[in-house]
């Protein structure tokens, strides 16, 4: 699919951001490209509607830009996934490894239903530790994650492993 190098050649690499040695793939160049941000969307929405997806779960902060429009697309709920905190209803929650140190993951009680079927989004996976907290919190109360999807892999990180079987579609897979 054409789109997908587009697409790629509108993401900006920024070397040692947030710190020396990361090369930190930044998306909000993609996003002032009508078509890029776009062909984005189109690629995702072409691959979940008609599957009978119910909760598009976004993860904090850039799950929230790209989940929103495809939830809107295929007829599902968007359903954020926190940062702690933040969240001002009931919630559940569920800790997470980072490279140093723990991080926490929030949803809503009462936001989903067990038997719903879900993808969830976010931007990019590295060490997959985001997107497991939030497979986990899905399935805890009895929702299918069907795929995890994001736009951009990071293969080296091995990140897929993590997800334990579960499915991963990414768009553009980066060194
Ligand atoms: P993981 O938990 O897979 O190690 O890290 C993925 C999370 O960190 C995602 O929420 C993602 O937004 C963020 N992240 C880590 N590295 C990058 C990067 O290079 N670019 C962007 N845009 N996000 C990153």
């Amino acid at each position: 699919d054409d789109r997908i190098s587009r697409i790629a050649s509108t993401i900006r690499v920024i070397p040692d951001f947030p710190k020396p040695g990361v090369m930190f793939q930044d998306i909000t160049t993609m996003l002032l490209d009508p078509k890029a941000f776009k062909d984005t969307i189109d690629l995702f929405v072409e691959r979940y509607k008609g599957k009978d997806i119910s909760v598009v779960a976004g993860v904090e902060a850039r799950g929230f830009i790209f989940g929103p429009p495809i939830a809107l697309a295929i007829g599902a709920k968007f359903v954020p996934m926190r940062k702690p905190g933040k969240l001002p209803g009931e919630v559940i929650s569920e800790e997470y490894s980072l490279e140093y140190g723990t991080d926490k993951m929030e949803m809503h009680v009462g936001a989903v239903e067990a038997g719903e079927r879900a993808i969830v989004i976010d931007d990019l996976i590295a060490t997959g530790g985001t997107l497991c907290a939030a497979i986990k919190l899905l399935e805890r109360v009895g929702v299918q994650v069907v795929e995890c999807a994001c736009l951009i892999e990071l293969p080296e990180l091995k990140g897929r492993e993590r997800l334990c079987d579960n499915p991963l579609f990414v768009l553009i897979k980066s060194a």
